[in-house]
Order: C-alpha cells, then sequence, then structure tokens
C-alpha cells in the first residue's frame, strides 16, 4: 500500500523578489514496508529533497511546492506538511553525536520528544524500542549522556528517538557514514528488520550503491536536482540504462579491482546547473539536442523511468510522468 507519494516537487532558493529553481520534476512514492534508495553524488539534491518532505528547510530563503503530497492516498494540503515532521516522518542524520545534546541525559531527550509531539512521557514504551534497536541495557543508557555512548550505540538511540515518535516513515540519511566498517552492517540488518517487524517505510540516502543495492527495494538516482533514473533494485543493478547511473555502476569497486574509477569531471552547482541534460558535460553520448533541451522523465518499462535522449522520447509505447 501506497504511503506517500509526491508529484512535482520544486524547490527555489529565494533571492530578494525572484526565485532560482534549483530542483524540479521530482516524483515520489513508497509503500508501506518498502526502503527505497535515494543515491547520487554530493549536492545532487538527495537530502534537500528528503528535507522538503516536511519542509524542514528555511522557509526565509527556500520555497518548496508540490503539485500532489498524498498520506496513505488522501491528497494533503500545503499547510498541513509541516505538521507531519516527527509524527509522520522521523529523521535519522549521519552523525549521531551531533543530533544528540551533550549537555542532557539520553532519557531527557526522549522526555523533550513526548514534550514536542503533546504526548503523555510512558518509560516502558521508550524502554520497548530501545530494546528493538538492540540496546539491551535501556535503563543505564537512558541515564547516559551522548559522550558516554559509543558511535553505534549513538547511532541506535538516534534511530530510537525517531522511532518512539510513531512516526510510519523514516528518512536515514547516510546513518552509517560515521560508523566503523564492523558497525555499518549492524545498522543496515537493523533498518531491514524495523522495516519487516514494524513496517516501517524508509528513505535510505546514500553515495554507497554497495549499501544501497543490499538494503533497498526500488532505487532513485539523483543528479542536478532531476531523477535521471529510477526503477527496482534488480533493473538498476543489471539492466539500468542512464549514462551516469552506468557511470556510477563503474566506480563501484568489484573483487580485483586495483583502483577507482571516477565519473570525469566534477557534478555542477546545482543552483547554476547547465543547459539542457544536467549531465551533458560529463557525458560521453552527449549529442547537440543534449546541451538544447533537457530530456522528459520517460517511463521505458513497467516502474523503470529514465531521463534521457537516447532513451524513449519519441517511442509511442513509452509513457511520460510529467
Ligand atoms: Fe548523455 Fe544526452 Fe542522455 Fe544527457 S540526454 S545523459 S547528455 S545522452
Amino acid at each position: 500500500m501506497e504511503v506517500l507519494a509526491v508529484r512535482n516537487m520544486r524547490i527555489s532558493l529565494k533571492k530578494g523578489r525572484k526565485s532560482v529553481e534549483f530542483l524540479s520534476g521530482v516524483n515520489l512514492k513508497i509503500n508501506t514496508g518498502e526502503i527505497v534508495g535515494i543515491a547520487g553524488e554530493s549536492g545532487s539534491g538527495k537530502t534537500i529533497t528528503t528535507l522538503s518532505l516536511t519542509k524542514l528547510l528555511p522557509e526565509d530563503v527556500i520555497e518548496v511546492r508540490f503539485d500532489d503530497y498524498r498520506i496513505n492516498g488522501v491528497k494533503t494540503e500545503e499547510v498541513q506538511i509541516p505538521y507531519l515532521r516527527g509524527r509522520f516522518i522521523s529523521y535519522v542524520f549521519q552523525d549521531p553525536l551531533p543530533s544528540l545534546d551533550p549537555m542532557f541525559t539520553i532519557g531527557y531527550q526522549f522526555k523533550e520528544i513526548y514534550t514536542s509531539l503533546d504526548k503523555e512521557y510512558k518509560e516502558e514504551e521508550v524502554i520497548s524500542v530501545l530494546n528493538k534497536v538492540g540496546l539491551k541495557e535501556a535503563n543505564r543508557i537512558l541515564k547516559s549522556y551522548p559522550h558516554q555512548l559509543s558511535g553505534g550505540m549513538a547511532q541506535r538511540v538516534a534511530i530510537a528517538l525517531a522511532l518512539v515518535t510513531g512516526c510510519r516513515v523514516l528518512v536515514a540519511d547516510e546513518p552509517t557514514t560515521a560508523l566503523d566498517a564492523s558497525l555499518k552492517k549492524s545498522i543496515l540488518d537493523l533498518l531491514d528488520t524495523l522495516r519487516r517487524e514494524n513496517t516501517l517505510s524508509i528513505f535510505f540516502i546514500s553515495h554507497d550503491l554497495n549499501q544501497i543495492f543490499y538494503l533497498c527495494d526500488y532505487i532513485y538516482i539523483f543528479y542536478a536536482g532531476r531523477i535521471l533514473e529510477s526503477g527496482p533494485k534488480n533493473v538498476l543493478k543489471d539492466k539500468s540504462l542512464h549514462p551516469y547511473t552506468r557511470a556510477l555502476l563503474n566506480c563501484v569497486p568489484r573483487k580485483g579491482d586495483r583502483g577507482f574509477s571516477q565519473i570525469p569531471g566534477r557534478p555542477p552547482d546545482i543552483k547554476n546547473p547547465p543547459s539542457g541534460c544536467k549531465f551533458h558535460p560529463r557525458c560521453e553520448y552527449a549529442k547537440s539536442i543534449c546541451q538544447e533541451r533537457e530530456p522528459d522523465l520517460i517511463e521505458v518499462k513497467k516502474a523503470h523511468f529514465v531521463r534521457c535522449h537516447l532513451f524513449g522520447n519519441g517511442d509511442s509505447k513509452s509513457r511520460k510522468t510529467q
């Protein structure tokens, strides 16, 4: 069942009376118990997109608009979107320690969450969530300060703080980046368990395609504030079409590789991208139309979307999404 769907999300930077649109045409969807991956290089718009799902950006500088925003299939008015924060959508960020207040115990920080949601504090509920995320010594943890926790424990506490809200959608933004290798897999497995046991829907943001393929059911590839390709995991892993996705896949280290491949050039400034296809300055297949016109995002096969002049445009079997 579809839990959340947004259509044609646009994000603009306000500059005096003008505004500069730097993210547009973003359609996202997530079903109950699904893990949806959002991948792309730094600065591609992954994080800003998910923060915008609850308008968690300074409104005096950033404007977020949607053509359509649905929760459990019901249209949501724009004024209600900030209210979803914490109640329906919660966030876990890459470095857990800065997201915990060093001045207060973990127990106090759980109480603050209940207060912010106008809910009565229930310690047994908190202990149950801490146990669920694999922290068995819940009483000791509630009395601890953040600096007394290891990195892995702090990230589990951050996940518990998000879950105690009763959210149905969790945004996990590079949640393993600050952890050492042995802890990374345990956090990925925890997220997988939480979606199975709690039918939690998770947006998992990462630049690491190995993690994305390990965990996610459906994947969006972002570049310069656009979705360039999206599809089920196995399609993107074995039958991706977009030159950018294929270039990203070529950068994934394989057994026996002696070095890393890199995509030539650098990602553009998201606020000042090139004309036409945003990837054209780095694309080995670029032709003149690529500089002149931005391709549409086209459904080339069921649930597989590609934004590239090489595929779909003009093909009557293909369906535009916008
Ligand atoms: Fe390359 Fe053109 Fe496709 Fe862009 S539209 S990815 S430049 S071939």
